[in-house]
């Protein structure tokens, strides 16, 4: 992306000349119903911008990686799951995942969920549970729920 500006359109977090890109390129990668545009790909700013869109009842994967994120929910509604905590999320909230937490996002059943993600250009690869690890997880009640919904 070489613009200046990139215009909004009238639907809701769509722009001229941002592609609107399957999520995730890894299909052994479990998610559903997510939208994947990068906003800002700047070398010199060596991070990334990218736009989220969890469709009501979708989720992103479960996993975690040695980089942070930092989130801000601009569309709609929904709840995370960030190192063993829920947390409700409403429009403009923002959420910091740190390095190796666990995370998950979730649409609310009836509203999509969108959100900012800031991340390093340059970063590792996302890991996904092992069998032992998602029984850790899953030990907690309202996190066995929470990854089942
Ligand atoms: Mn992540």
């Amino acid at each position: 992306m070489t613009a200046p500006i990139h215009r909004k359109h009238a639907a809701p977090m769509r722009w001229d000349g941002v592609d609107v890109l399957a999520y995730k390129r890894d299909p052994a990668s479990p998610f559903r119903d997510v939208t994947r545009q990068v906003l800002f790909d700047d070398p010199a700013l060596a991070s990334q911008l990218r736009y989220f869109e969890v469709a009501p009842g979708g989720h992103t994967t479960l996993e975690r990686h040695e980089h942070a994120h930092a989130v801000i929910v601009a569309h709609g509604r929904g709840r995370c799951l960030v190192d063993g905590r829920i947390f409700e999320l409403a429009l403009h909230d923002l959420v910091r995942v740190p390095a190796l937490a666990w995370h998950q996002f979730r649409a609310a059943p009836d509203a999509p969920l969108g959100f900012l993600c800031m991340v390093n250009a340059e970063r590792d690869r996302p890991q996904l549970p092992t069998a032992d690890e998602l029984a850790g997880l899953t030990s907690v009640p309202a996190i066995a729920a929470f990854l089942r919904e």
